[in-house]
Order: structure tokens, then sequence, then C-alpha cells
């Protein structure tokens, strides 16, 4: 078999903030792989540093010892706007809630960061259109957000998240807010379109039932990343 490339590594990420009396150590050293097309869960309790690793992870905070590689390239030393190129070339995000923008259509709203990378208003609705199709919610378009159910919207943020094809989607508890059958619908769409496009997802999640159907499960205990 043809060894997937990695798209994604964490070598020894620390992460702190400073306190009256010392600092609050958050990431201790975490490593992580992520492939081409592998879907990653991480489970940990609230408060273990789960934001914080995703945060790092996607080029938002530097860690404060230790490295962050997008497609091989090291980006500690990058300056700040080599970083926030990398993360709309490489990194989707995908949080609890949907944070769409509420004056928009859902078309418009997966429409809006292709334009801002240059796509014209027709190539971005037609891959919008092709989107929200795949996410099975092609026939609420032209809807806006607030007309939209929970699971709805999250499949709105996902193809958001997704299109400007980024080799890495960081989802932040992305069904923690749906009912369980809800979650699994979200979940099936977001799978399916991982595994069409070789996009490669690292997903927090509690749900062990979704977790369990991811291609591994790492836990944060103590800063660090472990085999769950
Ligand atoms: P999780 O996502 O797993 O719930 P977070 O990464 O949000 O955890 O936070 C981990 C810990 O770091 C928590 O104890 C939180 O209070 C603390 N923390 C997060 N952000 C800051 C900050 N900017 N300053 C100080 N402490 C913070």
């Amino acid at each position: 078999m043809v060894e997937k490339r990695t798209v994604l590594r964490l070598e020894a990420v620390e992460r702190y903030y400073p306190e009256a009396d010392g600092k609050l150590e958050i990431l201790k050293g975490a490593n992580l792989d992520l492939r081409e097309g592998e879907m990653i869960a991480l489970v940990a309790p609230s408060g273990a540093g789960k934001s914080t690793l995703l945060h790092t992870a996607g080029l938002l905070e530097r860690p404060d010892a230790g490295e962050v590689y997008v497609a091989g390239l090291a980006c500690g030393t990058l300056s700040d706007g080599e970083r926030t190129a990398r993360r709309r070339n490489d990194i989707g995000f995908v949080y609890q809630f949907h944070h769409l923008l509420p004056e928009f259509s859902a078309l418009e709203n997966v429409m809006i960061p292709q334009m801002v990378r240059g796509l014209s208003h027709q190539e971005a609705a037609e891959r919008a259109g092709q989107l929200l199709d795949y996410m099975r919610i092609g026939e609420r378009a032209a809807h806006r957000p607030a007309e939209l159910s929970g699971g709805e919207q999250q499949r709105v943020a996902i193809a958001r998240a997704v299109a400007n094809a980024p080799l890495v989607l960081l989802a932040d508890e992305p069904t923690g807010n749906l009912d369980p059958e809800t979650s699994t619908y979200v979940f099936d769409a977001l799978s399916a379109l991982a595994r069409q496009s070789g996009l490669a997802a690292l997903v927090v999640t509690h749900n062990h039932a979704l977790a369990d159907r991811m291609d591994r499960v790492v836990a944060l205990e103590d800063g660090r990343i472990n085999a769950a």
C-alpha cells in the first residue's frame, strides 16, 4: 500500500498561559500525525486543552515550544501573513456553533470564502451548489441560517469550511449541539465528503459512537496525545 502523506504534524507542541504564580501548562509535548484522507477523533474532558490544540494546529495560535507542520512545511518561523495564507488555503474549521453569517443565504455563506480567494461569482456559486448538494442540503441553498435546523446549519458550515478545498478540516465538537440522530446524519455527510475528496479531519467529539467510526481515536491527557 502506498504510504499516504502527512498533511498535519504536531511535534512536541507546548502551550501555556502565564499565571500570577507561574504558568498554566495546557499542552506539554503533544505529538500527532494526520495523514491524507484520515479521520481522527480527539476525545478528552472539558478543559483538557482541545480547543487550544485545534487553534495551535490551525495556526490561529503559535506554540510556545515545538513545531506545527502543514503539508510538510514548518510553520513556526512563518510571518503572521504567511500563516494566514496557509490557514486560508490548507485548513478549514468547523465549530460547535455554526457561525454562519445571518444576513446571507446558505449558498452565499459557502461562496464568500471562495470569492475572498479570488474566484468569480459564477465559479463560487457553482462549487457552493455542488457542495451543498453533496451535504444533501442543496434544496435549502436559498435560505438564511435562521430558517434552517441545527443539523442543516452544521452541514452548511461544513460545506463552507471545505469550500476552498483545504487539506485539513479541524472540527471542534461539530455535532455537540445536535440530537443523536441528526449527529449521525451530519457525521455521515462529513465522512462521505472526506472519503471522496481525500480531506483529512481532526474531530473533537464527546460522542463515542461517532469516535469509534473514525480511523483512529486519540485522547488528550495531561497535555499529551495518546492512543485511546
Ligand atoms: P477544552 O477545549 O478542552 O475545553 P481549552 O483549550 O479551551 O480546553 O482550555 C484549556 C485550559 O486552558 C482551561 O483550563 C482554560 O481555562 C485555559 N485557558 C484557555 N484559554 C486561556 C487563556 N487565553 N488564558 C488563560 N487560560 C486559558
